[in-house]
């Protein structure tokens, strides 16, 4: 049967692309009576964490593309967390070594930007293979015996080309002298993104893999694991990668790429997974419009088109209008605005912020009128009572949005201490500082607090209103 996957590291925010992915993955399963997968790839302890990963198996449940195993509905091939895999990972790359597929590399971290260099200068390509990171015997002998710390890669040929049979783009040829030998272990023991992937994709029984182009140059190296292990390879397709209007790869500096961005906003989940299925795709009969148990239906590999889909906002907003007035009655439009905003626990979170600024409960929803928007209107006149020249509230409120990207956990105080450092930074005091924050969050100069309201909104309604205000 077939069996399918997404494979998404939970590295940050729930990513329209991983969805995209995702959706074509359960269509393609679904299509032949087939099963979805989904793993989690976190062997990047550094950068995964336990609350993007929730983030996405929300996003993607929200969207209503639900899969057969993985790590919260369990399954015969668990767990589906690399970081809980890592013994087997160690297993396989110990028999890579004693087949001699694999070899422990002691090179410190300055040689190696010494080797890489001294190639470059010499007009070589960069790859680096085993002879080049060969080691004198002795020098080996005394470094293992030492116990320094190394890592194992993979033996790659010097020469020839590597073919790869893509299901959409035919053969895919690589000069082999371009394939690095691949670290498969890193010297804490863990696992590469192409070793576990490999192993996991043959335990877990994956014959279709469908995932963005991004990854085409990692498939040479994954076809040499499979035959070094022994193992069938599965099917491989490069889909088209998302790209923003002008045609660059979708970017979140262009064009937000957040799921939850979408779900802010009040778009539709229904909405967002058919125009998702519009990416590089069409019906048989071109409608625009279908279920995502149509697309099933319908699927057809052979007719995602390579040419780089563009992901343009303005489609969807009118795709998303489709679906609230024509498949949404009274009754079906209430419970979409009470999944979205109308609700307790949304109020609980306004109410006081609202009461302390209040004479009247007519007063209440003008005040907080704002919690129940995406962008608000502003423009240049509307910072008129703020004494700042336009360019240097450009640029803060441009470094404010950028500084919001990265911030580790989204809560007043952690915001607080970004508003602290950056109104320092341009030498402000803090109420300085916030006052065109505030017009651009809340859309007037008065209103409930900033900071709570920022902390409420969220990271992406937040981020896009600091762009509107500036755009
Ligand atoms: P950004 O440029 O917005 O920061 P990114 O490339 O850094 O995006 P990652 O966090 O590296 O995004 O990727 C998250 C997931 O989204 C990955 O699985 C990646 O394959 C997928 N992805 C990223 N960009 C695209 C795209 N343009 N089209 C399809 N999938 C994408
Ligand atoms: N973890 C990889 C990603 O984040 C998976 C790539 C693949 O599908 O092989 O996209």
């Amino acid at each position: 049967t077939v069996r399918t996957r997404i494979a998404p590291s939970p590295t940050g925010d729930p990513h329209v692309g991983t969805a995209y992915i995702a959706l074509f993955n359960l269509c393609f399963a679904r299509q032949h009576g087939g099963q979805f997968i989904l793993r989690i790839e976190d062997t990047d302890r550094q950068r995964s964490t336990a609350e993007s990963e929730q983030m996405i198996l929300d996003s993607l449940r929200w969207l209503g593309l639900e899969w057969d195993e993985g790590p919260d509905v369990g399954g015969p091939h668990g767990p589906y967390r690399q970081s809980e895999r890592g013994d087997i990972y160690v297993e396989y790359a110990r028999q890579l070594l004693e087949s001699g597929h694999a070899f422990k590399c002691y090179r410190t971290s300055e040689e190696l930007d010494q080797l890489r260099e001294e190639r470059k200068a010499a007009g070589q390509h960069l790859a680096l293979k085993p002879c080049d990171l060969a080691l004198p015997a002795d020098e080996l002998a005394r470094r293992e015996q030492e116990g320094w710390p190394h890592v194992v890669r993979m033996t790659v040929p010097t020469e020839g080309t590597c073919v790869v049979e893509d299901m959409l783009r035919g053969s895919i040829e690589v000069d082999w002298a371009q394939v690095d030998a691949q670290v498969l272990l890193k010297s804490d023991g863990m696992p590469t993104y192409h070793l576990a992937n490999v192993v996991d994709d043959h335990l877990m029984g994956i014959t279709h893999v469908l995932r963005g182009e991004e990854w085409i140059n990692s498939a040479p190296k994954h076809q040499l694991l499979y035959e070094y292990f022994g193992w069938p390879m599965p099917t491989i397709c490069h889909m088209p990668l998302l790209r923003n209007p002008d045609k660059s790869k979708l970017s979140k500096r262009k064009n937000p790429t957040s799921i939850n961005y979408y779900r802010r906003m009040g778009f539709l989940p229904q909405a967002v997974a058919n125009y998702l299925g519009r990416m590089g795709w069409s019906m048989p009969d071109e409608r625009e419009k279908f279920t995502l148990d149509e697309m099933m239906a319908h699927f057809d590999i052979q007719r995602v088109s390579l040419g780089g889909p563009v992901f343009d906002l303005e489609k969807l907003s009118w795709l998303n209008g489709l679906y609230i007035r024509e498949d949404l009655d009274d009754d079906a439009l209430l419970e979409a605005l009470k999944e979205w905003a109308f609700n307790e626990a949304y109020a609980r979170q306004i109410l006081p912020q609202v009461r302390p600024r209040v004479e009247t409960l007519s007063e209440v929803m003008p005040l907080a009128g704002h919690f129940f928007a995406g962008t608000v209107n502003v423009d240049e006149a509307s910072f008129a009572g703020v004494k700042l020249e336009r360019e240097m509230l450009v640029k803060l409120l441009q470094f404010l949005s950028w500084r919001c990207e990265t911030l580790p956990a989204w809560n007043k105080e952690a915001l607080l201490a970004e508003v602290k450092s950056l109104s320092s930074h341009f030498e402000l005091k803090m109420k300085d500082f916030l006052a065109p924050v505030f017009i651009a969050i809340t859309g007037s100069s008065t209103s409930t607090s900033v900071m709570d309201a920022m902390a409420i909104l969220g990271s992406d309604v937040t981020r896009a209103r600091l762009r509107h205000a500036i755009s």
